[in-house]
C-alpha cells in the first residue's frame, strides 16, 4: 500500500507592513488594512499544494512601530505552532524588517524550521505589486525540501524580490526600489529568477537537534552613535552618559576608525570603565572593522572597544538587546559579542 505523505503546512503571522495597506479615503495616507484583504487579492494562493493556516497582529501595525515586545509576540507564536507546522511565513512592513529579522534569528536558538520574513514596497492591492510575488515566492520557499526530505531553510531569512537572504545579514538599502534588501557581507541563500537557486554551502544547519528554545527578554538599554566630522565632545559626552544606558554600538568610518583625540578617546575610556560595553561597527555598507589597519581605529581598541567585524548594525544592536535580556553582565556581554552565535558574523584577525 502507497502511503500517503502528509501535506506540508505554512503558518503566515501576519503583522502589518505596506504589503496590506490601504489607503484612507479621507487623508489618502497608507494604512495597515486586515489580513482578510490581503489574501483576498492573492488568488493563485489556492494553486499552491500545501496547508496554509494564518493567525494576525491585532490590530496589524505599521513596522516603524515594532518594538521588543512585537518581536516576543513573534517569537512566541512561532514556538507554540512550532510541532504543528513545517515553516513560517511573517509578513511584516519593510521599515524594520532587518531588525525583526536579527533580533529572531537571536531568539530563535535551535532553530531547524524556515522562518522566511517578507513584506512589499506597494500595497497588495495595487496593480503593479511586487507583494503577491514575494508573498508566493516565501510560501515556497518554506515549504522547500531537500532531497533528503529535510527543510531547506533551517534559519531566519528574508525573501525579497530576486534575493533569499541571512536574516542577520540583512540590511535595508532602497526605499522605493523592489530589490529592497542586500546581504552586503554574506552570499545570498537563494537568487530568484525563473528558477529559486539554492546555495547549500552558505545555509545554515543545525545538526544538534535540541529542541527550539526561545529567548524572548530584550533588553532595550542600548543604542547607538553615529560618528560625523563636527562631532563635539559635549554631544558625545551627553549620549556616553545617557541614563540606564548599558550598550553602545559605535558607529565608525571606514575599517572602524574614529578620531584619535583625547576629546573623544578620553569619554570613551571613562564609559567602558564604568561598565558600559562599546561595540565598533563600520558605517560602510560593506566590509569589515580592522582594528590593526589604521593607529586610529586601534586608539579604540586598546581603550576597550570590541570589534564587530562584518556585523551589520541590524544584527549588533539586536544582539545587544538580546545578551544583556539574558541578563548576562558587562564581561560576558563582551565575551559574547566577540563570538559568531547565528552566522551573523565573519570574525577576522582584528
Ligand atoms: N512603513 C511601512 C512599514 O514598514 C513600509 C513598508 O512596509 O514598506 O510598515
Amino acid at each position: 500500500m502507497v502511503k500517503d505523505t502528509p501535506r506540508t503546512r505554512i503558518l503566515i503571522i501576519y503583522t502589518g507592513g505596506t504589503i496590506g495597506m490601504i489607503e484612507n479615503p479621507e487623508t489618502r495616507v497608507l494604512q495597515p488594512f486586515d489580513f482578510t484583504h490581503l489574501i483576498d487579492n492573492v488568488p493563485k494562493i489556492k494553486m499552491l499544494n500545501f496547508d496554509i493556516d494564518n493567525i494576525q497582529f491585532d490590530p496589524p501595525i505599521d513596522s516603524s512601530n515594532m518594538d521588543p515586545s512585537h518581536w516576543s509576540e513573534i517569537a512566541r507564536a512561532i514556538e507554540n505552532n512550532y510541532d504543528a507546522y513545517d515553516g513560517f511565513v511573517i509578513l511584516h512592513g519593510t521599515d524594520t524588517m532587518a531588525y525583526t529579522a536579527s533580533a529572531l534569528s537571536f531568539m530563535l536558538e535551535n532553530l531547524n524550521k524556515p522562518v522566511i520574513i517578507t513584506g512589499s514596497q506597494l500595497p497588495i492591492g495595487e496593480v503593479r505589486t511586487d507583494g503577491e510575488e514575494n508573498l508566493i515566492t516565501a510560501l515556497q520557499v518554506a515549504a522547500e525540501r531537500t532531497s533528503s526530505g529535510e527543510a531547506m531553510v533551517q534559519e531566519v531569512a528574508i525573501l525579497f524580490e530576486n534575493h533569499l537572504i541571512r536574516g542577520n545579514r540583512s540590511s535595508k538599502v532602497s526605499a522605493d526600489n523592489f530589490n529592497a534588501f542586500l546581504s552586503n557581507n554574506y552570499p545570498d541563500l537563494a537568487r530568484v529568477g525563473l528558477d529559486i537557486i539554492y546555495d547549500e554551502d552558505s545555509l545554515a544547519r543545525d545538526s544538534s537537534n535540541r529542541p527550539l528554545m526561545v529567548h524572548d527578554v530584550m533588553d532595550p538599554n542600548v543604542m547607538f552613535i553615529v560618528l560625523h566630522p563636527g562631532m563635539t565632545s559635549s554631544t558625545l559626552e551627553y549620549l556616553l552618559n545617557t541614563p540606564g544606558i548599558k550598550g553602545v554600538v559605535l558607529k565608525t568610518y571606514g575599517a572602524g576608525n574614529s578620531p584619535s583625540g583625547e576629546w573623544f578617546t578620553g569619554p570613551i575610556a571613562k564609559a567602558i570603565e564604568r561598565g558600559v560595553v562599546i561595540l565598533n561597527v563600520t558605517q560602510c555598507v560593506n566590509g569589515a572593522v580592522n582594528s590593526s589597519l589604521y593607529d586610529t581605529g586601534n586608539t579604540l581598541a586598546r581603550a576597550g572597544v570590541i570589534s564587530g567585524h562584518d556585523i551589520t548594525s541590524e544584527a549588533a544592536i539586536t544582539k545587544m538587546m538580546y545578551l544583556f535580556g539574558k541578563g548576562m553582565s558587562n564581561k560576558q556581554v563582551e565575551k559574547y559579542l566577540q563570538r559568531n552565535i547565528c552566522g551573523e558574523m565573519t570574525i577576522n584577525k582584528s
